[in-house]
Order: C-alpha cells, then structure tokens, then sequence
C-alpha cells in the first residue's frame, strides 16, 4: 500500500488529464506529474536518502508542495509539513524533534532552517537538478509505515508529531467519497488556506479522483484572488476554517458575488458559529459540508452533509445545524467519562474515536500515546454529547470549559449568544480565576467597524437567552483576537492576559 499509487493508477489511465495549476495556468498534466514525481523520488534515494527518512516541508503553498508529498511517499519516504507562518525557531524545534535529513523551502520562509542533509529551495537551481533522469520503480509500503507526521498546531505547550501512516491517510481519502462529498475529474479543489494542514490532506481524494489541483499564484488564501479562480477555472473545492469562510463571505457580500464557481466549501478545524453559518449559506448558497477531526484523525470523525444542513424540514433542523454531524464511515464514535465508560444520549461527556483514520501514536512520545489512545480508542479532548440519531454536538475541549460557583459553564453556548447582539464582530469566552467563584466568565469582544456595543446591553442580550450564571461577569473590548496560524482564537493567550492583568 503506497499513497502514491493513486497517482500512479490516473496517470495510467489518462495522462492528458490537466492535474495541477499554478493560479489558472495549468503546469502539469497528470502524465508530467506522474512522470516528474517517480524521477523527483529517484534522485532522493540516489542523494541517500533512504526508506523511512523523514523529510520537512516548509514552504508557502506551491505547486512543488504536491510533487514533494508524492515523490517523498514514491519514494518509501515520510513528509513533515509545517505552517509556513510558524517563526524560524519553531520550526527548527520540529524538524529537530521529527530529525528530519532534507527540508523543502520557499526562500520567503524557509532559509536559515538546519538539517543534516540539504535544505533545497524548490524555486531554486537545485530543486530543478533534483529529478534523476531514470525514474524510481514505486517503493513498496507496509499499511502502517510512516506517511506525514503532523505536528499538532501547539494551542498550548509544545506541539506533538502524530504519526500518520500510509493506511491512515488512505482511510481519509476514502471517507472524503463516503461522507463528504462526490469528486469529478472536472473539479478542482484550490490550496489557499495552508497545505500543511486540512488543505493539503484533501489533496488525497483529489488524486484518487484524478480531479484539478489549483494552487494560487499568491501561494495564500486571498479572497479575491480566489473568487477570480473561481470565475475563470470553476467548480472549486476549498477547505478551510471558519475565520478563512468567514472572510470569504464578508468579500462576497461586499462585492456582490454570490457562490458561482465554487462546488463546495468544506469547513471545520474549529466551532462555525451558527449565525456564521446561516449568513454564509443565504449569500454562497448550498455550498457547505462540514467535517470534524483533529490531526489525531485527521478530517475524520464526523461530518454534517450538504443534505443535512438544507434539511430545513427536520423538527431536529436547528439542532442538527449546530452539531458537527455524524460519525464519518471508517470510524466509529463514542462519548464517555473519564474512565471510558460510556455515558447515555444527551449527556456531556468526553468524545473518543475508534477506527483506521486513528493515528499510529505519537512520534517519540510513548507516554503521550498511552495517554490519548486507550483500549483502541482516541481519547480527544473534547467534549460534547451525542442524540438519539447520531448527531454529535461538540461543546469546548475539556480544558476550556469553565467551573464556576461549581456550575460548569461551556464558552461556546455564551459565545454564540453574544455573537446575537448588536455591533459584535467577533467574541471568545474564557475563565478567570477568582477568589469566590473559582472562576468567572469574562468575554473578549471584537466590535464591527465603527460600532461601540456596552458591556449593559450585552448583559441584555445574554439575560434573554441563557442563564444568569452563564452571564459574563466582566467585557474585554479589544480590536483583534490572538489566532494561531490556522485561524483558531488562543484561549491560552487570552486566559494568559488575564492573569497577568494586560487584558
Ligand atoms: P487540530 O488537531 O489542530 O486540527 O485541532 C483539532 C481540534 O479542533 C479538535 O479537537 C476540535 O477541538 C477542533 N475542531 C475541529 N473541527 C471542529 C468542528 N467542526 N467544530 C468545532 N471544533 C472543531
């Protein structure tokens, strides 16, 4: 079992194919793909690396991106793609704890990285010398061997290599056909957001359908410029977190465009705030799936289809839109307590995840890895509860709920509520510690442009909606909220700058 063989298999049968373009050029066919992949593969193992050797990828997204994943895995070899926004020292962290032997780099980000063998930028002399002129007949990989070692994006404490092998991945790539979404060759998924992560996974079931790859010529996530490929080459596919969607609905409504163009937008990675949603479906229409994973299964462990998020008849409509779906067909799904036992529909428990998306463990980190996987089961931390008919509603990864005079309160519920009021354009909810309660609520308020909501009528708007308890005790109004590098909000940060009293 090789990843690569999908491509090997489309190139077989239709070399013409067009498989990558750089903006709306189109770069390679799937032939030249193939063919420039297997003699990429050769001049690696003849440069010495061997099967098993690790090798970093840190670039913003290019067309070199999808010839490395494939010739490195041509090649017997494991990728470890990194965010291309991560600052130099962090990534050397990764590419010493992977001991990655080669890097890939655009020299925009990636110079200065030290590995022990070559550190090639792929605009370079020496990436072009690199393909051998004989290319390498395909490795052969055992299922668990070793594909993409994902670092964790690190929301707090160091981040951790999952360890995801060619079957993983595989299982990822089929569960996209079972749960997500029908791909035709005609249709083109667009790398804006990065493809170190959801992104570049989605690559895989493109391959398997022998479908368009499109990377922008900016090597980002611009929305005009994706709007424009979604005019001149159609029938896009996008990944991306809800703060990218976000952004590209606020374009759309701006400018008056609508989702012409584009196939589907496939979200998650982070909570789609329902309001969110709902704007985004009136103003690019039936466009959205949703997917929940975490690089420990990465992409897969439930989804919310197209058909049930238009299922606007179902008495269980709204709930169903606020959930994240039902578990993905390679994994099964299960809420429990703290000790795995598992807890009955509707009460809140921590979700755990069996099946073969499930990570192989992670990398160098045995007590990590006993710690996540128990009894065959990924333990997530997060926490959420399941209905009667499968649906999985997530409420906040256990570490970022709050306790308060006892009562546990979930961020996510106040969030949504707050996000109701007038003048908000964006909101976290977090705990502070406090002397009586334990902790109390505080919200951290993004205003919309030129608009001053007060922490008085905020409290209003709560009181119609949710508990008094729940009610934050304290506002924050600040201009932007602290994101990682994939657009997720840092609690840690924010929790951070209350205690040290810069909030
Ligand atoms: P990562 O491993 O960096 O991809 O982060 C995974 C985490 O993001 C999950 O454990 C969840 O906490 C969160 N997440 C992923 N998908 C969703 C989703 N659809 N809705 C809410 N949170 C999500």
């Amino acid at each position: 079992m090789n990843l690569a063989n999908s491509l090997a298999r489309i190139a077989r049968q239709d070399p013409r194919r067009p498989a990558v373009f750089a903006g709306d050029r189109l770069h390679l066919d799937y032939g030249a793909l193939a063919g420039r992949v297997a003699r990429l593969a050769a001049g690696l193992r003849e440069r010495g690396l061997d099967p098993g050797d690790r090798v970093a990828l840190f670039m913003h997204n290019h067309t070199a991106y999808l010839e490395l994943l494939y010739a490195c895995w041509w090649a017997g070899l494991a990728v470890v793609p990194m965010n291309a926004k991560l600052h130099l020292r962090e990534a050397q962290w990764i590419a010493d704890h992977a001991g990655a032997r080669w890097a890939f780099v655009t020299a925009d980000v990636g110079t200065g990285l030290q590995v022990p063998g070559a550190c090639i930028d792929v605009d370079g002399s020496d990436y072009a010398a690199l393909p051998a002129p004989v290319p390498l007949p395909m490795a052969s990989c055992a299922p668990t061997d070793l594909a993409w070692l994902f670092y964790t994006s690190g929301t707090t404490g160091k981040p951790k290599g999952v360890m995801l092998t060619h079957r993983n991945l595989l299982a990822m790539a089929m569960a996209y056909f079972t749960d997500v979404d029908a791909i035709e060759p005609e249709d083109a998924i667009v790398y804006g957001p990065p493809m170190s992560h959801g992104a570049g996974l989605y690559a895989l079931p493109h391959m398997v359908a022998g479908a368009r790859h499109v990377v922008p010529a900016s090597g980002g996530f611009d929305p005009e410029e994706i709007f424009g490929l979604a005019r001149r080459i159609g029938r896009l596919t996008m990944f991306a977190a809800p703060t990218v969607v976000k952004r590209l609905v606020d374009h759309a409504e701006a400018n008056g465009l609508s989702g012409e163009g584009f196939k589907t937008i496939v979200y998650g990675g982070a909570p789609m705030y329902v309001q969110d949603l709902h704007r985004a479906l009136r103003v690019m229409g039936p466009r959205f799936v949703q997917i929940y994973g975490q690089g420990e299964s990465p992409m897969v462990i439930t989804a919310l289809s197209r058909r049930h998020l238009l299922d606007s008849a179902h008495p269980r409509h709204a709930e169903r839109v606020a959930s994240v779906g039902v578990a993905q067909t390679p994994v099964e799904v299960r809420v429990a307590d703290a000790d795995g036992v598992s807890l009955p529909a509707g009460e809140v428990g921590e979700v755990l995840v069996r099946g073969d998306t499930v990570m192989a463990g992670y990398w160098r980190d045995p007590k990590a890895t006993e710690a996540a996987i128990r009894d065959g089961w990924l333990f997530t931390g997060d926490m959420g509860s399941l209905d009667e008919d499968g649906f999985l509603t997530l409420r906040d990864r256990s570490k970022d709920m709050i306790i308060s005079g006892g009562s546990n309160i979930y961020p996510r519920e106040v969030e949504e509520v707050l996000l109701t009021a007038p003048g908000v354009a964006e909101v976290s909810v977090v705990g502070a510690p406090d002397p009586e309660w334990g902790e109390i609520v505080v919200a951290f308020v993004v205003p919309q442009p030129g608009q001053a909501p007060d922490s008085a009528a905020l409290d209003a708007v709560c009181l119609q909606q949710i508990a008094r308890f729940k009610r934050p005790k304290r506002y924050v109004f600040c201009d932007a909220l602290p994101k990682n590098n994939y657009g997720k909000v840092l609690k840690t940060e924010l929790r951070e700058r209350l205690k040290n009293g810069t909030a």
